[in-house]
């Protein structure tokens, strides 16, 4: 048995966290669980469930060989959910912002973004990235 930590940095082991969401067995009941799942995702180059996972018309345009250089070049090493707006089991939209850090031809780099969701059928789904707010 495997009992490695998730990708997220939820501490908690991967098949309590995000596994059943990236293999299909669970269904991310908010927004944030939802962006932890992604994060995992790239994490471990499972560039399907970023597809399955976007907004259904956004889908058309996803450049799976462009997200999975991305991803295969990029080593993550920590994800800090800064803040989230509603995105709630009974949401029906909300945002999240993270900062995602990789290691990129050796350069420690952070991705800050705040990423909007929204629900269809009971499903969360990545919708965009907006503009951050100023600081
Ligand atoms: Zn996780």
């Amino acid at each position: 048995m495997s009992a490695l930590k998730c990708h997220c940095g939820s501490e908690l082991p991967f098949a309590e966290c995000c596994e059943p969401f990236l293999t299909g067995a669970a269904i991310p009941k908010t927004a944030e669980v939802l962006m932890r799942s992604r994060y995992s995702a790239y994490a471990s180059l499972n560039i399907p469930y970023l597809k399955t996972t976007l907004w259904p018309k956004n889908q058309q345009t996803f450049d799976t060989a462009a997200v999975s250089e991305w991803a295969r070049t990029s080593h993550w090493t920590g994800l800090k959910i800064l803040e989230t707006e509603k995105g709630q089991e009974t949401d029906r939209d909300g945002t999240v912002l993270f900062e995602a850090r990789y290691l990129s031809a050796g350069t420690l780099n952070t991705h800050r973004e705040l990423s909007r969701f929204r629900k269809k059928s009971g499903r969360w789904f990545y919708v965009e990235a907006l503009d951050l707010p100023s600081n």
